[in-house]
């Protein structure tokens, strides 16, 4: 078997050539042991460019799409930034290498408890997270410089655009028809916001309320 090193360089290559150009961003990818995130069912395919299950019916993105959400929140190091959907906490693990602080809301208590072990192990001490319904934010901890979405809304939720900094950016997929989603970069500035499109995507629908088990 190849060692993870290699395919992990053949990764970050993939990347670069998907158009993903921002250093930190690929540096950040290439520094977060994906393998850890993977059930042991899918590890040898940890370093491949796609989308994996991560039990409960969710799957963790492919690396390509979360290192252009990730290259299209611009994010600084100073920043407080808020995730939906922590998933198998791989995007937050990313992230958390890139910002000051990271929030992250789950609402499949099984999978925050994993994505939380991972968190520990690693040493990411700069990430807060929670079971909940993301779809109503984190209000206490508002307002954040950046958002990101990692499970489609119908539409651009207004309550995280009321918690996004004036100047903030926000990375949403939309579109709940599984054929038909795109991501959304969102600025909001003092008028309103302005709306980007950043392609076709495809990613586990956002669901309210919580599931404990
Ligand atoms: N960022 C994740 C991708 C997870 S898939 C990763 O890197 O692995 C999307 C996740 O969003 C799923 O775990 C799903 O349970 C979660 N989700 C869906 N609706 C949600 C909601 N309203 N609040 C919080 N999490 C939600």
């Amino acid at each position: 078997m190849t060692n993870p090193d290699s395919r992990k360089i053949r990764l970050i290559l993939d990347l670069r050539r998907g158009g993903v150009t921002n250093t930190r961003v690929l540096g950040a990818m290439e520094r977060v042991p994906r393998e850890l995130f993977i059930p042991d069912a899918f590890k040898d395919k940890a370093y491949e460019n796609v989308a994996l299950p991560i039990g409960h019916h969710q799957t963790v993105s492919q690396p390509l799409v979360v290192a252009r959400m990730t290259e299209a929140l611009k994010l600084g190091d100073r920043m407080k930034v808020l995730e939906i959907g922590t998933g198998s906490g791989y995007q937050a693990a990313v992230l958390a290498h890139l910002c000051r602080r990271l929030y992250s809301i789950e609402r499949v208590a099984p999978l925050l408890k994993q994505a939380e072990a991972r968190f520990s192990r690693l040493k990411l001490t700069n990430i807060t997270s929670m079971t909940g319904d993301g779809s109503r934010g984190w209000p206490e901890q508002a307002p954040f410089e950046r958002i990101i979405v990692t499970a489609a809304a119908a539409d651009v939720p207004p309550v995280l655009v009321d918690q996004l900094a004036i100047g903030g950016i926000m990375v949403v997929p939309i579109g709940q028809d599984d054929h038909d989603q795109h991501l959304i970069q969102v600025r909001r500035t003092e008028e309103g916001v302005e709306t980007m499109d950043m392609g076709k995507v495809r990613f586990v629908p956002m669901v309210e309320g919580i599931r404990a088990t």
